[in-house]
């Protein structure tokens, strides 16, 4: 029996980091990434949980501009 990793970035079948990240999609505030192990070939997907960071904004030059959750520009 392997032991089994639970955390981002690495393998859960062999625990290794050498990982190679594909598409990704995200629905209902999850995030999906298809991941794919170089060591042992294993396919899995890693989700995360999406949390509001903020927002993006361009100015009348185009410029962005980045504020965090409260508003203030970063
Ligand atoms: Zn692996």
């Amino acid at each position: 029996m392997v032991e089994k990793k639970n955390k981002p970035n690495i393998c859960p079948m062999c625990g290794d980091e050498d990982i190679d990240y594909l598409d990704a999609d995200w629905q209902d505030g999850l995030f999906f990434y298809k991941c794919v192990c170089r060591q042992c070939g294993a396919e899995f997907t890693e989700v995360y949980r999406l949390e509001y960071d903020g927002y993006n904004m361009p100015d009348e030059n185009d410029e962005e501009h980045i504020f965090d959750v409260d508003g203030n520009e970063l």
